[in-house]
This record gives C-alpha cells, sequence and structure tokens, in this order.
C-alpha cells in the first residue's frame, strides 16, 4: 500500500469540487508525512491528545480535523490549532468550543454532526434537535464559533439503497437548514459525508467533504 499514491488517485478522483479529509486517527506521523509529502494537507483525527501530540512534531501548515466524539473536558488540548471540528452534537459541547477558542483569541469552524443511521451507537442530533440548538438564545450569543455545515455518518451495511437514502436526507436537511437560518453571507456550505466504503455514494448525494482512512493509510488494527 503507497500512501502517496493513494492520495493522489483520491485528488484525481475529487476533482477541486470535493474537500479530502485523510483520517490518520491511530496511525504513525512517519504515514502522515508521507501522505504531506504527496501534497495532503487536510487530516482527521479522533483522539483530542494524539491530534495535540502528532501536531506538535508534524509541519505547521497541516489543517486539522476533529472527527470523533468529542468530550468538553478535551477541547482544551485542540482549541489553540484545530481548523474544523466535525462532531458537534450538543449546545453545551459549542459553549465549550466558543469559551476555548475565545480564550485562544480565535474563531473556531465547526460543523453539526446529525444522526442519519441506524445504529444507536452513532452520535448525532436528529432533525428537531439541530434545530432546537440554532434557535436557542444560547446559540446566538457564542462570537467564536462559526457553524460552516453538517456532518453524517451512514449505516454501515452493505444494502447500497439504504445508505444512498440516509445520505439524500441528510443533503435535504442541509439544504433547508442553508435557507432558513443563514444567509449568502455566512459559510454555511461544508457538507461532511462519506468514507472509504460509502464515499461514492455520498458523493452522488452531493458531498462537499469526504473522510477516508483506511483507503489511504490501509487499516487500521
Ligand atoms: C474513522 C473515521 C472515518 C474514516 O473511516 P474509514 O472507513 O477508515 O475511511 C471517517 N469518519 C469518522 C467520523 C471516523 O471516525
Amino acid at each position: 500500500m503507497n500512501i502517496g499514491d493513494n492520495i493522489a488517485k483520491f485528488k484525481t478522483e475529487l476533482g477541486d469540487q470535493v474537500t479530502l479529509v485523510a483520517i490518520s486517527k491511530t496511525k504513525p506521523s512517519a504515514d502522515i508525512q508521507e501522505a504531506y509529502d504527496a501534497g495532503q494537507r487536510i487530516f482527521g483525527e479522533n483522539r483530542p491528545q494524539e491530534m495535540q501530540s502528532k501536531a506538535e512534531e508534524l509541519p505547521n501548515d497541516i489543517q486539522w480535523h476533529m472527527v470523533g466524539h468529542l468530550q468538553s473536558n478535551k477541547v482544551k488540548y485542540i482549541a489553540p490549532f484545530v481548523s474544523l471540528i466535525h462532531s458537534i452534537d450538543k449546545l453545551k459541547l459549542l459553549k465549550e468550543v466558543n469559551k476555548r477558542a475565545k480564550q485562544n483569541e480565535r474563531c473556531i469552524d465547526v460543523l453539526l454532526q446529525i444522526h442519519i443511521a441506524k445504529e444507536e451507537s452513532k452520535f448525532g442530533m436528529d432533525e428537531e434537535e439541530v434545530k432546537e440548538l440554532l434557535d436557542s438564545e444560547g446559540y446566538e450569543k457564542l462570537e467564536n464559533v462559526r457553524v460552516v455545515g453538517l456532518m453524517g455518518m451512514a449505516t454501515f451495511t452493505d444494502n447500497e439503497s439504504r445508505i444512498e437514502k440516509e445520505f439524500d436526507y441528510l443533503k435535504q436537511l442541509f439544504d433547508e437548514l442553508k435557507s432558513s437560518y443563514f444567509s449568502q453571507e455566512d459559510s454555511f456550505g461544508t457538507l461532511s459525508m462519506g468514507m472509504s466504503s460509502d464515499y461514492k455514494i455520498a458523493l452522488k448525494a452531493g458531498s462537499t467533504m469526504v473522510r477516508v482512512g483506511s483507503s489511504i493509510f490501509g487499516a487500521r488494527d
């Protein structure tokens, strides 16, 4: 498995309209460096402390994305440098990100994670919860976070029509929220959906950002 070749292959396949997040969780920094040398600059991790230590030893111009379930008490580890958090699933977490962003004198971009899968185990808000968050007074007051889109994970299944339905639903919700809660000047434009096994289906459904791990770096233990 050549990491550099895999990066090149994905870049060609995705073109300039879709952003590739290389999911490097559990993989050593040497693997990330290999992808970096092939031109990749956006990497995703799911553990705050792991992301922090990798960020310290790898090049400065890497944009680090947080993709896993994030606990409020760990936001502090990534707040100084994280470029996008994909996994906001509660107002309480968003408030903590805002607080830590403010302490670091910056604004942090985030995606709201929507629960679209059948599995209970997956995180995220449903339609009602996300609207409640966007309507809340607490949300309105936040000045150091910017909601730039949505993220969702489809059911882990080989039933492609089920996956397609879930992604189509997320795209529909994205369009609806964009028109009812955001204006033209807002940067609400990112729809993060699709991983190694289902990114092709996600692209057809209108994904603007795919999160690919094992198809770039090989299987994880
Ligand atoms: C691990 C992970 C991925 C990448 O999964 P692959 O199947 O290895 O491509 C994408 N998104 C999230 C949220 C993840 O945790």
